[in-house]
């Protein structure tokens, strides 16, 4: 038994907060409440004094590219416990699975079934192997990119409908990446969510103000297959696909809900996005339809700024995949930040990290070795999404609660996926019965502080994480030994 003695105690689904001791035994909390630590103690139990600190359950991150244990500990240390790639997704889910149990992970993870990978199965006859690397290629062939056939729709109907029967959580559709595609086809997906009692989680195609002839307004999309089909439908980083329109976007959502709709939305705090240059929207064509230049945009490997439209256009061709940061709001300018909190403040907006793999120069994206090897590149929002955002919306602004920061970082997000992955029922929420994936912040000195040009640097003030009731963090420092992290799967009804 281990008992957290003292601390400012946050449970976000009762909207609460007391000074209390939190009992932990194996991987659920046993009890909360004072002078537990004074009773426990004549048990032998062990008692880590919190006094001062704020307790709550573990940071639930819907949307977390890293696969992989150097981009867990950036996130662990960021006060995450689960971490899901639930935008992307990776096919065969089963493998992705496998591969993570059989490597360790140090928080608890979880996939959805990839709308991507199942079109570029049935598109382009290509043998998905869980490889988000392998899944970026893709994203820029027009052969994938193109509307399907009304056999080849069934058929990439029928693969994502076996990844959700094998555990998949709910579906992952890159629409912003074939967004000239009928928008019929997604609203078969829909269906299928419905169906199947699970949800999407779209990276939404352009919106009207970026391309007037986009087949619908991508966020309208979601508000009206969700009206349409009843499915659950998440709306994957507001921040980056709506930009300087992000207010009729969060006005769209709004009225969405009010209408009954089972519409959720998330947002990051960063004005540059991050993805394979490949996309759709990265093309030499499109950038002025959001004020951008080649040199808006950035390689991670590298750090080579893209000079020119003709340069442009050669990495699109020879290296599809190759990650890149692009800059699309200028976080210093009071403005485009004012944007940037309008998204997190949203009424229920969740954070979520869209964290990237650490990519080394000799190509590597992962390492066992902490603190993690030198030259490692990333987006910041890797290691800094989470403290940023208590920073900002906590400790700078008092925009939120403590209660409320919690909501948004961990109950709302496993609710998310609650109803169709049993163990996300004991996950968001702090008290008896939940599990014991906990977080310990220092409200003094909790901060993000990756830079866009130092991006793997470890956030700080969270003191304590424990991932199913084992220190993955202790007073600020990593246990390099631990990898308690347990697969999150769906159970359809
Ligand atoms: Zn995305």
């Amino acid at each position: 038994m281990l008992i957290l003695r003292g601390g400012r105690v946050i449970d976000p689904r009762s909207g609460t907060e007391q000074v209390a001791d939190v009992a932990v035994d194996g991987g659920s909390v046993v009890a909360v409440g004072p002078s537990l630590a004074a009773e426990g103690a004549s048990e032998g139990a062990a008692v880590v004094d919190v006094t001062g600190l704020v307790v709550g359950p573990g940071f639930v991150d819907l949307h977390s590219h890293v696969h992989s244990i150097a981009g867990q500990r950036l996130q662990a240390l960021d006060g995450v416990t689960t971490t899901l790639d639930l935008e992307a997704g990776l096919m065969p889910v089963e493998h992705a699975y496998a591969r993570a149990a059989a490597d360790g992970r140090v928080l608890h993870y979880g996939f959805s079934a990839s709308w991507g990978d199942a079109r570029a199965t049935v598109h382009l006859g290509a043998t998905p192997a869980a490889d988000l690397h392998a899944s970026l290629q893709v994203l820029g062939d027009p052969a994938w990119q193109r509307s399907s056939s009304p056999s080849e729709r069934a058929a990439w109907l029928r693969l994502l409908e076996s990844e959700l029967d094998a555990g998949a959580l709910g579906i992952g559709v890159l629409m912003g990446y074939a967004p000239r595609t009928d928008p019929d086809e997604f609203l078969d997906v829909a269906r299928l969510a419905a169906r199947t009692g699970t949800a999407t989680f779209t990276h939404v195609r352009e919106i009207i103000e970026a391309d007037p002839t986009t087949p619908i307004d991508g966020s309208l999309e979601i508000v009206r297959a969700a009206a349409e089909s009843g499915a659950a439908m998440h709306h994957c980083h507001v921040n980056s696909t709506s930009r300087r329109h992000v207010d009729r976007v969060l006005g769209l959502l709004d009225s969405a809900r009010a209408d009954g709709s089972r519409v959720t939305v998330e947002a990051y705090p960063y004005g540059a996005g991050s993805t394979a240059i490949g996309a759709y929207f990265l093309a030499p064509e499109r950038l002025g339809a959001w004020g951008l230049q080649p040199s808006s945009i950035r390689l991670v490997t590298t750090g080579e700024q893209v000079a020119s439209v003709a340069r442009l256009t050669e990495l699109r061709a020879t290296d599809p995949g190759a990650v890149c940061v692009v800059s699309f709001l200028d976080e210093e300018s009071p403005e485009d930040a004012a944007l940037l909190q309008r998204a997190l403040a949203f009424p229920d907006s969740i954070v979520a990290s869209d964290a990237m793999h650490v990519q080394w120069p000799d190509g590597s994206t992962d390492s066992r070795e902490w603190p993690l090897p030198d030259g490692g590149q990333t987006h910041p929002r890797t290691a800094g999404t989470f403290s940023r955002s208590l920073r900002r919306m906590v400790v700078e602004t008092g925009a939120w609660s403590w209660t409320e920061a919690f909501r948004r970082c961990s109950y709302l997000p496993a609710q998310v996926v609650a109803g169709f992955a049993p163990a996300a029922r004991t996950k968001g929420w702090l008290g008896v019965g939940a599990d014991a994936d906990l977080v310990v912040v220092d409200p003094a000195t909790v901060s993000d502080r990756a830079t866009y040009v130092d991006p793997t640097r470890p956030s700080v003030g969270v003191r304590h994480l424990l991932v199913d009731g084992t220190f993955v963090v202790r007073d600020g420092s990593l246990d390099v030994g631990a990898f308690p992290g347990r697969p999150i799967r769906a159970a359809l009804s």
